[in-house]
């Protein structure tokens, strides 16, 4: 208890007032007593002055200690209040403490010891209970800003929704519109291929040395374009997951051979040398050709594309019965550890300025991903800057696809499974991607 107390005391009996003075005065209270006769009194004292303790009587002149009680209540006026009693009436005592009384004391009952203990309490009960109100209201207020960020929380997960379908729309939006626009290049494009490859058919008149090397020129720029085209029509078709993949039992040294000998010219025109190792005892594979054929070009003119000098090797060979592998490998300019993921992104590309030395799309190792893992494939990319590349690409022989019961070839051939006579190979480690 603090060393002096403001106690107020509220009665219209003066002889009860001094009761509870001498009662304090002798219990050694350390205290500036007021005194008032009514309830009115009491609450212009209290509005003014801020009082430990409130001892009033429960019958008032003008009011009822209920009413007294309620009053103080509503109001703002915030102290520890002690009824004050002329009969023990239980019921009375209920509703007084109901309505917000701190504690009661029948007047019969008023001594130093029996004051003094009532006055302790009633200041600790209104203090735990004052303390108690802090803790509930800075609860309710927590529970409430908790409900107002939750409210938050669920505007803004509607809100990234939204986001979600504006995108996806967009993302589709994307795809259809290059899908469109690559198929209409397509058709001026091939025009534009087939009539070069006419002019040089010799039924036409011969051209000139010069005429000929212009429709050369034509020609290749329309091949060149043809591809770009064809890339950003593949890679749309992956994304919006409209390409299937056309199996059928094909001989794959016959298909890497032919992508080879397409890609030789290129080769040849940098000097490089262009070496194919073959090494299949059972060279057929149940897969798509022409998604073989274009996974190994795009990877050959990657190879030719960063290679200034040296060699490029295709390696076919057998990992075991049911898997092959085609590595190719160049003495390149090579892939620093830290872009081996992020090359096989859609556009990516390590040099990614305008001013970049090689062009390209940025596409071809992303179609490659997609196709080998629809073909339950895996690649595997080892490279070190300035020394070269290995790009190896495991395959099973025979794939699977989507609607395997109606499109799943007979395997059988003359009685035997095709694919049964592969022997095992070596294997060699790289890293994987
Ligand atoms: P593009 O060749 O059209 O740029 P790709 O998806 O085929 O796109 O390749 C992405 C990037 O990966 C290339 O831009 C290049 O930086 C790197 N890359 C691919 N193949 C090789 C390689 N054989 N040697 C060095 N870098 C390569």
């Amino acid at each position: 208890m603090k060393q002096t107390l403001k106690i107020l005391v509220v009665d219209d009996n003066e002889v009860d007032r001094m009761a509870v003075r001498d009662a304090l005065t002798k219990a050694g209270v350390q205290m500036e007593l007021f005194e008032v006769s009514n309830g009115n009194d009491a609450f212009s004292a209290l509005s003014t002055t801020a009082y430990d303790c409130v001892f009033f009587d429960y019958r008032l002149p003008d009011q009822h200690g209920l009413t007294f009680i309620q009053q103080l209540r509503s109001s703002k006026i915030k102290v520890p209040s002690v009824v004050l009693t002329a009969q023990e009436d239980e019921q009375i005592t209920v509703q007084l403490i109901k309505a917000g009384t701190t504690d009661y004391l029948s007047k019969s009952k008023i001594s130093p010891e029996m004051l003094v203990q009532v006055l302790r309490s009633a200041i600790r009960i209104y203090w735990a209970e004052t303390q108690a109100a802090l803790v509930n209201q800075q609860l309710r207020e927590s529970h409430e800003q908790l409900i107002r960020k939750n409210q938050e929380l669920e505007r803004q997960q509607q809100q990234i929704q939204m986001q979600n379908f504006k995108l996806l729309e967009v993302s589709q939006l994307k795809s259809h519109f290059l899908a469109t626009m690559s198929h209409e290049l397509r058709t001026p494009m091939n025009a534009i291929i087939g009539f070069s490859q006419i002019l040089f058919r010799s039924k036409f008149g011969q051209l000139t040395h010069q005429q000929a090397d212009m429709v050369e020129r034509i020609l290749n720029n329309g091949k060149h374009l043809l591809m770009l085209v064809n890339e950003v029509l593949d890679f749309s078709k992956l994304e919006a997951g409209r390409l299937d993949l056309k199996a059928e039992i094909f001989d794959i040294s016959k298909v890497i051979n032919l992508a080879v000998s397409e890609m030789r010219s290129l080769a040849d025109a940098k000097n490089l040398s262009l070496l194919v190792q073959t090494d299949l005892q059972n060279t057929l594979v149940f897969n798509d050709p022409v998604r073989i054929k274009q996974i190994l070009i795009n990877l050959l003119s990657n190879a030719i594309k960063f290679t200034e000098s040296g060699e490029i090797w295709v390696e076919v060979k057998e990992l075991s019965a049911s898997r092959v592998t085609i590595v190719v490998r160049d003495t390149g300019i090579g892939i620093a550890p830290r872009d081996f993921k992020r090359i096989f992104e859609a556009f990516r590309q390590v040099d990614q300025t305008i001013t970049r030395k090689y062009p390209g799309t940025g596409l071809g190792l992303a179609i490659i991903d997609s196709l080998v893992r629809m073909m339950g494939g895996k690649i595997f990319l080892d490279s070190k800057l300035g020394s070269g590349s290995m790009f190896k690409i495991e395959l099973p022989r025979q794939i699977r696809l989507f609607t395997e019961a109606a499109d799943a070839p007979d395997v059988q051939l003359d009685g035997d499974d095709i694919f049964s006579s592969a022997k095992n190979p070596h294997h060699s480690s790289s890293k994987t991607r």
